[in-house]
């Protein structure tokens, strides 16, 4: 590699790529789980031991079920031991079958619980301005073999709940949200868990709110709590009464009492993340080749991730050349969602899966890439991270050649 400085033009240092040094001397992750205050957990974790209730509809779940409803204003929230099977126990609830629409661009587990509950997944593609599935295209996949869509608020951005729960009405379809992004996320006022048939959270340790591992599912109309109880329990409904094929998918008392212990330091957490969004926006927000997902106007965003789109002929470096040239620099990003859920070998041989139908989603996932947010990171860490990203961009043509070089190494 040479070590010959390179002359950039706004005096930017030289890439690490490039023989420069890197613009942290430890690695910055993409995102860092909230901790609690230990003392605020010790005094949980001593009350249950204390009452020896660890699992089982205890009350620390039962609290933090109560505060969740209070703080993002539902009808109702049924905790789950992760994301995932709160995903499964709310697609059995409302006893589907047939075809379910659904998002390419999105985690591994949306698909995998339509999957798991023996329907069929259909991807369809999706925006190109909001990277949520597209209503329209939606309305084109459905068949008389559609029970029900379910799409992704994706990094936190709401969907169109309008034109969705409109083609829900009108084509008699269940609408179960993905929310596992939308923690603490409003549109119009109203909380994202709030929308469609039912809600899904996660609470996983690399979301803004988290219990290690959690999810929950949640909505407005309350009567969905005791079915869904049932399924996460194995269907248990009195001491000598099994109703339905339940799972084991209920949340323990040590994860709810992190949670308690994490649900104020999470709307704090928003705030802290709001002030650094806004010094990456005014950093990268004009620069030729960095695209952004639009919100609609009246969201309140949760700032769970920062999202650029990198358009490699304007930037002049591909999104994984960034992604590769940032991580010399010890900024560690996360290309979400790539490979698209429509590429895994469990799907990619549904017709629907096929490449030809999802260019949008195709192109997003080659050009996205997540950059570091949390709110311990700071306005200064975030600004160098910016700055680095911009350096790059003006060593682009060398970089490219530097990185050529590694690939053939
Ligand atoms: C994290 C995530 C899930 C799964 O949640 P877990 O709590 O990890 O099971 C589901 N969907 C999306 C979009 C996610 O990001």
């Amino acid at each position: 590699m040479s070590k010959q400085p390179i002359q950039s033009g706004a005096g930017a240092s030289t890439p690490a790529l490039l023989g420069g040094e890197p613009a942290f001397d430890q690695p910055i992750n993409v995102t860092r789980a909230l901790a609690p205050e230990p003392s605020q957990l010790q005094e949980r974790l001593a009350s249950i031991h204390a009452s020896r209730w660890y699992t089982n509809d205890g009350p620390l779940a039962r609290e933090l079920e109560q505060r969740l409803v209070e703080a993002l204003g539902v009808g109702f929230c049924a905790a789950f031991c992760n994301g995932t099977s709160a995903l499964q126990a709310a697609l059995r609830h409302l006893d589907l079958s047939g075809e379910v629409i659904t998002t390419p661009f999105t985690f591994p587990a949306t698909v995998h619980a339509i999957e798991w509950n023996g329907l069929t997944p259909v991807f369809c593609d999706i925006d190109p301005e909001s990277w949520n599935l597209d209503p329209a295209r939606a309305a084109e996949r459905v068949t008389s073999a559609t029970s029900a869509i379910v799409p992704v608020h994706v990094f936190g951005n709401p969907c169109d709940v309008g034109a969705l729960g409109a083609l829900a009405e009108a084509r008699e379809l269940r609408l179960v949200y993905d929310a596992a992004h939308a923690f603490g996320a409003r549109l119009e006022g109203r909380s994202l868990a709030g929308y469609g048939d039912l809600s899904v959270l996660s609470f996983h340790a690399t979301k803004l709110f988290h219990t290690a591992e959690g999810g929950a599912v949640t909505g407005e109309d309350a009567s969905h709590y005791r079915p869904l109880h049932l399924l996460r329990n194995f269907g248990i409904a009195g001491e000598d009464l099994v109703q339905g094929v339940g799972l084991n998918g209920k949340m323990s008392e040590l994860h709810a009492a992190l949670g308690l212990s994490l649900l104020e330091a999470a709307f704090e957490e928003i705030t802290a993340r709001a002030r650094l969004a806004a010094v990456y926006d005014g950093l990268l927000g004009s620069v030729p080749g960095l695209r952004f997902q639009r919100f609609p106007e009246t969201a309140e965003k949760n700032h769970a991730y920062y999202a650029i789109r990198v358009e490699a002929e304007a930037f002049g470096l591909s999104r994984d050349e960034v992604h590769h040239a940032l991580r010399a620099e010890n900024i560690v990003t996360r290309r979400y969602f790539f490979p698209l859920c429509s590429e895994n070998e469990s799907y990619r041989a549904l017709p629907s899966a096929r490449p030809e139908g999802l260019p949008e989603a195709h192109r997003l996932a080659d050009e996205v890439l997540c950059l570091p947010l949390y709110g311990e990171l700071g306005e200064a860490a975030v600004a160098r991270c910016a700055k680095t990203l911009l350096g790059l961009r003006e060593a682009a043509p060398q970089l490219r050649r530097a990185l050529a070089r590694h690939g053939d190494a």
